[in-house]
């Protein structure tokens, strides 16, 4: 068997930081070795530190950890981040240079040049933005890769058989996001229960800038965003885990409904050819019954790494609609990060 690397969790006690501790349990590359939080958590153990949020119990193996500050050296030789934006920049690049790969769920970085914005099925190609990020920063020895925002995540996946297939011109996405993306405590019972909140903090400016990165062509060290316009509108809903969103879509080239559910459920890329651990079978799957997805029935599909697409039909005003549906904590966040790690595994990039 091959030694597993060993891994810190950033921001540990939160929704996304335990959901890197279930998803990694049991990784057959990785082993947890470090947990960081607040200066609320530092100094206790995990399990007088954390509030387990998640089905099941708390792994054994963490309960005993001390929790440690987000600040280098911990023991570990990769960083998986999700601490919060304001906090993020300052530790993540930190953990950089001093040396280590820190793979990170945060915005604070997303945006950045010479940082890639990755999803292992979409732009593998983006990792060549790392040369760039060592050229610029000269004493940098570790690196910082991001993933996506959890509403981007999914729109990215599915536009980008569209976009490599008939060229994708607009797009204006109406979300209907989870509970669990805010955080624990997150949004008050009062202000969510029976009701809908047509607001959430910086929100769609990530997913309007973050998609044209996202699909956008990787040149000689630099992403060119692709050109089409990207709209948002996100709403926070009362579902507790598992992002929504009714997407309307204007394309390059006429294509018909068949080829559209087509070029959907043939979809699949670099990690399902790799045969990587966490990359689910079929990207994205498309239900043809007429009341999916829905958050509840298709979070888990794939192990929550699956988005699930239907209502796919010819639209009035754009040329197509279709209702996406992901799971935010897994491939919204830990799940997107583990991937990306799997896949800088495969590329030579970690080991
Ligand atoms: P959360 O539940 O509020 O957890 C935040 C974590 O960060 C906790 O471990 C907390 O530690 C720690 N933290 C807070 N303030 C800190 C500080 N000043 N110094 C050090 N650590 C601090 O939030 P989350 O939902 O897990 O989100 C974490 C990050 O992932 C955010 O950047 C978020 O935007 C991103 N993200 C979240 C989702 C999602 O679906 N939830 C999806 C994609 C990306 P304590 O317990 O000690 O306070």
């Amino acid at each position: 068997m091959t030694k597993k690397l060993r891994v810190g969790i950033l921001g540990a006690t939160g929704m996304v930081g335990q959901r890197f501790i279930q998803l990694l349990e049991n990784h057959p590359q990785f082993e947890i070795t470090a947990l960081a939080a607040s200066d609320r958590s530092q100094g206790k153990t995990f399990q007088e530190a954390c509030s387990w949020r998640l089905a099941g119990e708390m792994p054994a193996f963490v309960k005993e950890m001390k929790v440690a500050a987000p600040e280098p050296p911990l023991d570990c030789e990769l960083i998986f981040s999700s601490l919060p934006g304001d906090i993020a920049r300052a530790s993540e690049g930190a953990f950089a240079r001093a040396g280590f790969p820190v793979i990170s769920n945060s915005s604070a970085f997303r945006m950045d040049v010479d940082v890639p914005l990755l999803i292992p099925e979409v732009n593998h190609e983006h990792l060549g933005l790392l040369d760039t990020q060592l050229a610029n920063h000269p004493g940098q020895r570790g690196y910082i890769v991001t993933n996506p925002n959890c509403s981007t995540i999914m729109l990215a996946l599915a536009l980008a058989p569209l976009h490599h297939k008939f060229g994708v011109t607009s797009v204006v996405a109406t979300t209907m996001q989870a509970l669990s993306g805010a955080g624990y405590p997150g949004v008050p019972s009062l202000a969510i229960s029976d009701n809908v909140l047509p607001f959430i903090d910086g929100e769609e400016e990530k997913i309007e800038q973050e998609t044209l990165k996202i699909l956008g062509e990787c040149k000689d060290g630099v992403v060119e965003g692709a050109p089409m316009a990207v709209s948002a509108q996100c709403h926070r809903v009362d579902v507790s885990d598992g992002h929504l969103a009714a997407v309307r879509v204007k394309l390059s080239r006429a294509a018909g409904l068949e080829e559209l559910n087509e070029a959907f459920t043939s979809f699949t890329a670099l990690p399902q050819e790799l045969g990587l651990h966490s990359a689910p079978e079929h990207p994205i799957i498309v239900r043809d019954e007429a009341d999916r997805p829905q958050p509840r029935l298709d979070r888990d599909a794939g192990n929550g790494m699956s988005i699930t697409i239907g209502r796919v039909q010819p639209d009035n005003v754009l040329d197509y609609r279709f209702v996406a549906l992901s799971h935010n904590t897994i491939r919204g966040a830990a799940g997107a990060a583990i991937l990306n790690a799997e896949l800088l595994i495969a590329q030579g990039k970690l080991i």
